[in-house]
């Protein structure tokens, strides 16, 4: 059994591919992440631990645009 991700961010405690749903790790989360062209919520709770900017459909456009307004 895998460890939990303890510096896992993610508040949707809903998804399936959170790591609280299962025992697999970050790794259900990326392969979704990167299937649909995603950038997983940790990354967007890092560059904006407030959640002030708008996160779009979370795309990885939405996290360049995100990244060159808050740095
Ligand atoms: S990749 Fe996904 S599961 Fe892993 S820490 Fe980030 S949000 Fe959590």
């Amino acid at each position: 059994m895998s460890k939990p991700v303890e510096f896992c961010t993610c508040t949707d405690r809903d998804c399936p591919f959170n790591p609280v749903n299962h025992d697999q790790g970050c790794t259900p989360c990326i392969a979704k992440n990167l299937k649909a062209g995603e950038i997983p919520s940790c990354f967007f709770n890092i560059v904006d631990p407030e959640g002030k900017a708008d996160r779009g459909a979370y795309l990885r456009k939405d996290f360049a645009r995100i990244v060159m307004e808050m740095e």
